[in-house]
């Protein structure tokens, strides 16, 4: 028996851990003493949120294993502490559609004017069956209103037996149009194939027997019901227990399984990017470094140009200095020049004729200068110019 936590909150409590496939859950009434709001409505809680949100619940617990365990066509009932059995609802389900579809032959019985009233309360049953992320429990003893009120006004056929080498896809169809299911979904035989590759894939023997084309008849009704419906399809979706349709198409998980894909996808592609991240910021670093030298460069550059600039800024001062000191070597040039033009000397006396001062004659040959009074007395005895030797006229 499993006692829910007493008022002493040190006492050691047992709590089962309820184990579905990759699911781990507990009850809420097991581990909180907090009642739930629907009365046949039992909620559970994964064991990653309870540690997670709830840690101080998780002290003095004692966790017990309990996988949930099934038969082919029924789940094992669960015993509550009150007494009282509970299966999960996705079992409610379809233990629930199973004794509609085989045990009241509803789908093959119905007026086929009652069938929208009759999908209509299903689609009803939605606070029993609703869509949720964690899994829940549902009372044994829990009724569906209105489950009962319809009309059953047709012929009742049986699941025939298959030949000895087993059946195929058109006996299906043949099969789905003798017990009449064919008048209430008109299109049920559309499921026939994905669900008769199903029942051949799980088949135990080596033909499918007539087990098996029980349960295709059972799969392809289900198929219709889910499809007509999209709220209890959803419901079987959020309780995990699409799998559990042969051959339904579902949306949500078609959507889930390449959203997975995707995320494979997009951790390669995170990769990659982490890679070129990589690669890039080498190149960055490599830039950098190339940068960081180019500018070590430029700054040589500027040092040298500024050093250029000087050399420049000498050479024009150098330059300077070297035009006025060819100035003053020209300035001496002409100083000599005027100096010799200045104190130029009478090659007949010898002695200097001060220009402006001594009266000159020149020479019409070689237009040297000479004292007058030299050029007179040295005209008396030579005919002959004393720097050039050209004859002179005679005064
Ligand atoms: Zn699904
Ligand atoms: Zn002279
Ligand atoms: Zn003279
Ligand atoms: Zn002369």
């Amino acid at each position: 028996m499993f006692l829910p936590r007493g008022e002493d909150s040190q006492q050691t409590i047992t709590v089962r851990v309820f184990e579905d496939g990759d699911q781990r859950f507990v009850m809420k009434s097991e581990i909180f003493k907090t009642k739930t709001e629907i009365p046949f409505i039992l909620e559970t809680i994964s064991m990653e949120e309870l540690f997670e949100n709830h840690d101080s619940h998780t002290q003095n617990v004692e966790f017990i294993r309990y996988p949930i365990t099934r038969a082919k066509h029924r789940a094992t009932p669960i015993q509550r502490h009150s007494g009282d059995f509970c299966v999960l609802a996705i079992d409610f389900f379809f233990e629930f559609l199973r004794e509609l579809i085989h045990g009241r032959r509803v789908f093959q019985l119905l007026n086929p004017i009652d069938v929208p009233l009759f999908l209509q309360k299903m689609d009803g049953f939605d606070d029993v069956f609703h869509e949720t992320e964690t899994p829940y429990f549902l009372e044994l003893d829990t009724t569906l209103q209105g489950d009962t009120d319809f009309i059953v006004n047709r012929p009742d056929n049986d699941v025939r037996n298959p030949k000895e080498d087993g059946f195929t896809v058109q006996d299906l169809k043949n099969e789905l149009a003798h017990l009449g299911l064919t008048t209430t979904f008109p299109e049920i035989q559309d499921y026939a194939e994905a669900v008769y590759s199903e029942v051949d894939k799980r088949k135990k023997e080596s033909v499918l027997r007539t087990c098996d084309l029980f349960d295709a008849v059972e799969h392809c009704q289900l198929n219709c019901v889910l499809e007509r419906l999209p709220r209890l399809k959803k419901f079987v979706h959020s309780q995990k227990g699409c799998y559990r349709v042969y051959g339904l198409k579902c949306e949500d998980c078609a959507t889930d399984n390449p959203e997975k894909q995707e995320d494979q996808k997009l951790k390669i592609l995170e990769k990659e990017l982490e890679d070129l991240k990589m690669s890039h910021q080498k190149i960055i670093e490599e830039n950098l470094q190339k940068s960081l030298e180019i500018q070590e460069l430029q700054q040589k550059n500027l040092r040298l140009s500024v050093k250029n600039e000087t050399n420049e800024v000498k050479m024009k001062h150098l330059s300077q200095k070297l035009a006025q000191s060819k100035l003053s070597i020209d300035d001496g040039n002409y100083s000599i020049a005027c100096t010799s033009q200045l104190k130029i000397q009478c090659l007949i006396c010898e002695k200097s004729i001060e220009s402006g001062q001594d009266q000159i004659i020149r020479c019409p040959l070689c237009k040297r200068r000479f004292h007058s009074k030299c050029a007179i007395n040295w005209l008396k005895e030579h005919t002959e110019c004393p720097a050039c030797n050209g004859n002179l006229p005679k005064l």
